[in-house]
């Protein structure tokens, strides 16, 4: 019964100390010391996509630390058949909800302008806007995105949340669901936050079509992945005015590349993929409850629907 941790040494040492400290009789092997292919049975895979897994004939199930298995999904030699869990959990969600909630906040208390100001020697006196003025959009309202919904609804925000299928939304979100609603949902928003899967349906989702939808000196704010956003029809849309300021977690390259004209625009404020990282911490119990549960033949938590993307 052997554990095989396929991700950067640094990082999976951290997770296996977590996982012995929880269960000491742990056999744990590392990427690519994995000794004989038919006695590893479940496979932790990180950030990185990794090696080709068909190679372990009895795996039982692969575990992400990771909350997007986009790139694990594409990784070549992917056994058909195996089940793969993502990762959901209460540190990445909590990091992802303040990440979130600290950028709507500073651009709707206008802290870009303040600070700018400041720069200036300026006294910018203005009226403090009220967060019940500000409609906030997001699209995704999965574990991740119904949080962040939560938690800007409780201080006040007007909240729309757009999933896949039609489903109970949080008090105070109004939901919409399926491509067709997606006009509707956008019209009138100022703050856009994107958090959905990087999926077939989702690739360059954020572009020139879905910025006519958004009325002109909206925010956007994308945590989801770099691929969904269609860079040129952004710096377009930065230029036009009909967005006026984009916060950026995610890119398709990264590192961004030094020369990218989004290090040095004005109107975009980059972070390094930071906004959320899953915890060895508080993330085991669920890895360790999946690996038990591969063992004996039992649903895994949070199972990736292959066919779905996510
Ligand atoms: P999740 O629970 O699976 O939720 C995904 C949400 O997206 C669901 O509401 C789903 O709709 C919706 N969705 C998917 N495809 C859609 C489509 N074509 N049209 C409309 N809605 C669609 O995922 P999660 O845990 O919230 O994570 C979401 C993503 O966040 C991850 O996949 C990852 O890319 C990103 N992420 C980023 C960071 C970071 O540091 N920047 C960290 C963690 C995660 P249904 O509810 O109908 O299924």
């Amino acid at each position: 019964m052997t554990i095989l941790y396929a991700a950067e040494a640094e990082e999976a040492a951290q997770w296996t100390d977590s996982l012995r400290a929880l269960d000491p009789s742990l056999e744990i092997r590392f990427w690519p010391d994995w000794g004989d292919p038919a006695t590893i049975d479940f496979v932790v895979v990180g950030g990185r996509s990794p090696g080709d897994l068909s190679i372990f004939p009895k795996l039982r199930a692969i575990q992400s630390t990771w909350a997007g298995v986009n790139h694990l999904l594409r990784s070549p030699g992917l056994p058909s058949g195996v089940p793969i869990a993502r990762m959901v959990d209460r540190g990445l969600t909590g990091s992802m909800t303040e990440f979130v909630v600290y950028q709507v906040l500073d651009e709707w208390r206008r802290g870009p302008d303040l600070r700018a100001a400041q720069r200036d020697g300026r006294w910018l006196e203005t009226m403090p806007r009220l967060a019940g003025d500000c409609r906030v959009g997001i699209l995704g309202l999965g574990t991740l995105g119904t949080d962040i919904a939560e938690k800007l609804s409780g201080l006040g925000f007007s909240l729309r949340g757009w999933s896949r299928s039609a489903k109970e939304a949080p008090r105070g979100v109004t939901l919409f669901a399926g491509a067709e609603s997606l006009p509707a949902f956008l019209n009138g928003l100022d703050i856009l936050i994107c958090i959905l899967p990087l999926t077939a349906e989702t690739e360059n989702i954020l572009g020139r079509s879905l910025f006519d939808h958004l009325p002109d000196g909206s925010v956007l704010i994308n945590v989801g992945r770099g691929a969904q956003l269609n860079e040129a029809d952004l710096l377009a849309a930065l230029e036009s005015g009909r967005i006026r300021r984009a916060i950026l977690d995610v890119f398709r390259e990264e590192p961004l590349p030094s020369e990218h004209p989004f290090w040095r625009h004005p109107k975009v404020t980059i972070t390094p993929h930071v906004a959320a990282i899953t915890r060895a911490g508080t993330g085991a119990d669920d890895i360790l409850e999946n690996y038990r549960r591969a063992m004996t033949g039992r649903p895994l938590l949070n199972q990736v629907d292959v066919q779905k993307g996510y």
